[in-house]
């Protein structure tokens, strides 16, 4: 069974929408594999939160390979501009780079490294993981990060221990037994580490994967500006296609240029009580932590995903601040608005399935083909 077929099989609304969507499906010749693939290229690639150097290289291949470049700003934000028809008005699609991490703290005098959580990591969600540490001078280690209380042979507390950045720490899989030891390797405070995504594909369609937050949308950024480039599309207007960094510590995407008017966040969903997220269904954000989002733009996002048949859910999200509301808490005007997409599990190793994969990438293609000539932002 391929990809649409299962799309078919799990869709839920009338046989005519199902048509028309397919319908939009084909019609932009959306390349799922590629989709598929350079996810799981970027969730493989370690970027951490301020670990830039290995995803912008990456990031500048994977757009020469489809014909653009790559421009950055003081924040090692990655644009890609696709000019528009009106060079008048500019409009942003982001989709941050950055994923949780850790870094080290201090290194006790036994060789154990102690780590500070980059972003809201739950270190009940990392026990026993892998991890590799990348020094500055570019040498990387792996490790496996434990509990001080590691063992139920040992410790009376190793159950019940609460696991926090005091009680975690990393055991370097090299032969060292001394904070010297670990220091004559290169290792120092301040040094990231980065954790093992285990990127998984099941038969049926699931991604298993730490970081799905946020490079499936980038992905799903990505694969639409190889449908924009092969079909040769120009959006109605000058969009940039951004991929910031330190959105996991609050201030990625919070500078926008001056240029941009209107700012679409990609970003994942959250599904429990309050949140009716769905993981076959993308969502609209309405509200976030800090403030309700822009309801003219959101309007618009809504009534061009419903023409599309798309399978949406209105959502707020009560904990999470998305970029375009820091940007505007930083003072800024633009409009503002939110495209989520639904995941299992918001930051531990989690899942998201191929119909939202495909429902976010069609929402956001909605932005530059809608009913083959009209601009979602338009
Ligand atoms: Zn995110």
């Amino acid at each position: 069974m391929d990809a649409a077929d299962r799309r078919q099989r799990r869709w839920r609304g009338s046989k005519r929408q199902l048509r028309e969507r397919m319908t939009v499906e084909m019609e932009l010749q959306w390349n799922w594999e590629y989709l598929t693939e350079v996810m799981k290229t970027l969730i493989e690639t370690p970027s951490p939160v301020s670990y830039y150097e290995e995803i912008n290289p990456l990031m500048e291949k994977l757009a020469a390979e489809l014909g653009y470049e790559v421009t950055y700003d003081r924040k090692h934000t990655v644009y890609i501009k696709v000019p528009g028809k009106n060079r008048e008005k500019t409009v942003c699609v982001g989709a941050h780079l950055d994923t949780l991490g850790l870094m080290v703290k201090r290194i006790d005098e036994d060789g154990m490294i102690r780590v500070r959580n980059l972003g809201g990591i739950n270190f009940n969600n990392i026990e026993g993981e892998t991890v590799t540490v990348h020094t500055r001078s570019g040498k990387t280690y792996t490790g496996l990060v434990a509990c001080q209380s590691h063992s139920v042979h040992v410790y009376d507390d190793a159950r019940t221990l609460e696991r926090n950045e005091n009680t975690m720490m990393v055991i370097l899989a090299e032969d060292v037994h001394s904070k010297e030891e670990v220091k004559a390797l290169g290792i120092e405070n301040g040094d990231i580490l980065s954790l093992e995504p285990h990127f998984t594909v099941t038969p049926n369609g699931f991604i298993k994967s730490r970081f799905i937050d946020n490079k499936a949308c980038a992905a799903c950024s990505l694969a639409l500006l190889k449908v924009m480039k092969e079909q040769n599309l120009t959006p109605a207007c000058d969009t940039w296609f951004v991929f910031p960094h330190y959105e996991e510590i609050g201030h990625g995407g919070a500078y926008v240029p001056d240029e941009v008017s209107e700012y679409l966040a990609l970003d994942i969903a959250v599904i429990g009580p309050d949140h009716n997220g769905r993981e076959d269904r993308v969502s609209i954000c309405v509200k976030d932590n800090f403030s309700p989002y822009d309801r003219e733009l959101t309007d618009r996002l809504v009534r061009k995903a419903d023409a599309l048949q798309l399978n949406i859910l209105p959502l707020w999200n009560r904990r999470k601040r998305g970029s375009p509301c820091r940007t505007q808490s930083e003072g800024r005007s633009l409009w503002n608005g939110n495209l989520f997409f639904p995941r299992c599990g918001a930051h531990p190793y989690g899942r998201c399935e191929e119909h939202s994969k495909a429902s976010g990438c069609l929402c956001a293609g909605g932005l530059i083909k809608q009913n083959r000539t009209r601009h979602l932002l338009e």
